[in-house]
């Protein structure tokens, strides 16, 4: 039985996250699950992710309904190229073999630019990957010592080079700014050599810090200043004009693409309130009300499976003012931005009458159009997309209390 309500949503189908937790080396702002592969961690993975598959086959969605059949599956890390291609060929089998997926799921994959071998694309692509991102995070040689990567400005280069004349239908370049002291010049060159080497896609990030990276301690002892809030806006505002102006349109804050086949498939199911399956160290999954999460350190996880358990840390339920208050945080933050119907079904708040003169605002100051339909956020609307969702009330009307009685969410 499948769940009704997803076309609401506008979503074809569940989507499936493999953790891949190993890094060569941890980067000095990553708070990701991740550890190095030495001491026999790598060898543990493989049988665990499969016995993971094995146990979440039985009852995947934890007694609820299975929602449609999935038509994703993203490996994200940690450093998935670290994997064997034979390695990605298992774990994908048996995904095939015990959950619910349809013919040919849309296949994406990170690398490190330092993975990418003809070797490995020939493997990539002969398993039917066909968005390939890769962690280059800068081309300049200061930037990429300060982030701590492994891969020189030349060999992040030529990674991109070499995936796109392999074929592969989508290569993205992530990309870090708000680097700090960094001028908009400084980026702007930065995204000049990632659009003359024409991915089809581009990942554009703002550097923050983490509490309880080696970056948060640089700052606490002063040896680490945060680019100031107005020339981080600053840089995303140039991001979106200069690469709009190149033919890569934004389709989310943060992503861009040259056409709307080469967007991502994968990550607009987190946006949209999509159900998705995670799988491995630390990945979280959620049912449309629903979300869980696996234990976050590797050991644990894996003993976890191995004693033939489930390895989920934790759950929540989340209320309708937790399931309104995201989808409007998400929505504000694609250019496809909130259809006002049903977002008035599914939570029962009218978003323009309880925010009358905020919207007009938004509109005036050229941050957010209203069409009648849907509420969409302009470029420079994007570059403050949190601030502005933010801005807009839920309660004003009472609503959420109604629909909090009515429950009129997709998983009704
Ligand atoms: S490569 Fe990515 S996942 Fe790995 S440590 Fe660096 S930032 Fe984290």
């Amino acid at each position: 039985m499948h769940l009704p309500g997803r076309s609401a949503l506008g979503v074809d189908g569940t989507g499936i996250y493999v953790h891949v937790p190993f890094c060569s080396k941890i980067c000095p702002y990553c708070d990701f699950a991740v550890t190095t592969p030495g001491g026999g961690r790598r060898r543990s993975y493989l049988p665990a992710i499969l016995g993971e598959i094995g146990l979440v086959c039985r009852d995947a969605w934890r007694g609820a309904p299975p929602p449609a059949p999935a038509d994703t599956i993203y490996f994200g890390g940690g450093t998935p190229s670290l994997l064997e291609p034979d390695e990605l060929e298992e774990i994908l089998g048996a995904l095939a073999r015990r959950l619910d997926l349809v013919a040919e799921p849309w296949l994406g994959l990170e690398a490190n630019p330092e993975d990418v071998t003809p070797r490995r694309l020939a493997g990539w692509r002969r398993l039917g990957v066909r968005f390939l991102s890769l962690g280059v995070q800068s081309f300049d040689e200061d930037g990429l010592a300060f982030l701590g990567r492994r891969h020189t400005a030349a060999e992040a280069r030529n990674a991109v080079a070499v995936a796109l004349a392999a074929g592969i239908e989508t290569v993205s370049v992530d990309l870090i700014c708000a680097l700090p002291g960094q001028s908009p010049a400084s980026w702007r060159r930065e995204l000049e050599i990632a659009t003359s080497l024409a991915p089809q896609h581009l990942s554009c990030y703002q550097l923050t810090v983490e509490p309880g990276t080696p970056f948060a301690v640089m700052r606490r002892r002063g040896r680490l200043r945060e680019l100031p809030e107005p020339a981080q806006g600053e840089l995303v505002l140039l991001t979106h004009t200069w690469l709009a102006e190149r033919g890569y349109q934004p389709y989310e804050v943060c992503s861009f693409a040259v056409a709307p086949e080469h967007r991502s498939r994968h990550n607009p199911k987190y946006w949209r309130h999509a159900p998705y399956l995670g799988l491995g160290p630390s990945a979280h999954s959620f049912d449309g009300q629903r979300r869980w999460w696996n234990l976050r350190q590797l050991g644990p996880w894996a003993e976890a499976v191995a004693r033939g358990r489930r390895p989920v840390e934790d759950e929540e339920l989340l209320t309708p003012m937790q399931l309104a208050l995201e989808e409007l945080m998400l929505g504000l933050r694609t250019v496809e931005g909130i259809e006002l119907d049903g977002y008035r079904r599914r939570h029962g708040v009218d978003l323009v009458a309880a925010n009358r003169a905020t919207c007009a605002a938004l509109g005036r100051d050229g941050l957010l159009t209203d069409d009648g339909g849907r509420l969409r956020p302009t470029t420079a609307g994007l570059a403050v997309a949190d601030a502005m969702a933010r801005s807009l009330d839920l309660e004003a009307d009472g609503a959420v209390e109604s629909a909090e009685a009515g429950s009129s969410g997709p998983r009704a």
